[in-house]
């Protein structure tokens, strides 16, 4: 996510503690919508259940998981997704199961309908500790090898375009190293932007304009932001 400069108008409102209950029940676990969605992935390989081994590199919370539908390695909660116990903007707690979360790539109800995830429960599948923790390992590495995790970034800055990769167009169009400001697109993965030290959402943006006027003229293809902005600019 990335926050425009002028920030959010109104009040933000951020899950403490209090919603970071886990509780296994045979293939079911529910989840606290601010437990750590990484720590969720860890806690339940080492239940040896199976179905959530892409999240293992997935920063952020499970509340967030699931409003961005989140996802990698051919996966995303919409997968695993049972249901959410949701406070909606009217204060009425509901449940909505899978049908009702309009799950597409990186989009979930919660997009259109504005409501907060204070838990949730997950379908997985008995599985081979072992295994589970290999195929975790390899996709750890994996990110550690080509993505810049030691910066701050938001994340993939564009989808990958069908047919394509949006770190191989941006990187063959030589922009791989450019700057606006404080912000740059990563050596290390080119569909990564970097804050070096003192970048302004608005420098990312204009990056990501950049990026797409390059790819529109380069390869005529329209490029679709992934990384989910809001606030005031
Ligand atoms: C290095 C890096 C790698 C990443 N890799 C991936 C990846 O592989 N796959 C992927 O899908 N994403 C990836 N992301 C993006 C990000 O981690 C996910 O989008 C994540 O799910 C966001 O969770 P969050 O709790 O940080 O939500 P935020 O980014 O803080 O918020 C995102 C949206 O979710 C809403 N939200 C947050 N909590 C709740 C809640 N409890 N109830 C309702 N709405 C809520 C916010 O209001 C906001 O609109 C990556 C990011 C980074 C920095």
């Amino acid at each position: 996510m990335l926050v425009a400069d002028k920030g959010i108008r109104g009040a933000v409102i951020k899950l403490g503690q209090g919603f970071e209950e886990l509780a296994f029940d045979g293939e079911t676990v529910t989840a606290g919508g601010s437990l750590s969605f990484v720590k969720l992935s860890v806690l339940a390989g080492k239940q040896g259940l199976t179905g959530l081994e892409f999240a293992g590199g997935i920063p952020g919370s499970v509340g967030g998981a699931v409003y961005m539908n989140a996802g990698a390695h051919g996966s995303d909660v919409s997968r695993i997704f049972k249901s959410a116990d949701i406070v909606l903007e009217t204060g009425e707690l509901v449940t909505y199961a899978a049908k009702d979360m309009a799950f597409d790539y990186r989009h979930s109800i919660l997009h259109e309908q504005k409501g907060i995830v204070t838990e949730a429960v997950f379908g997985l599948q008995y599985g081979d500790r072992k295994e589970i923790s290999a195929v975790m390992a390899s996709y750890k590495d994996r990110r550690r090898r080509t993505q810049p995790l030691q910066s701050a970034t938001a994340g993939s800055v564009f989808r990958n375009p069908p047919g394509d990769h949006a770190a191989r167009l941006i990187e063959a169009a030589g922009l791989k190293g450019f700057r606006i400001g404080g912000a740059e697109i990563s050596l290390q993965h080119a569909n990564f932007i970097e804050n070096t030290g003192q970048a302004t959402a608005e420098d990312v943006l204009a990056l990501m304009e950049r990026i797409k006027e390059t790819i529109s003229e380069k390869n005529g293809i329209q490029m679709v932001p992934e990384v989910y902005v809001l606030g005031e600019r």
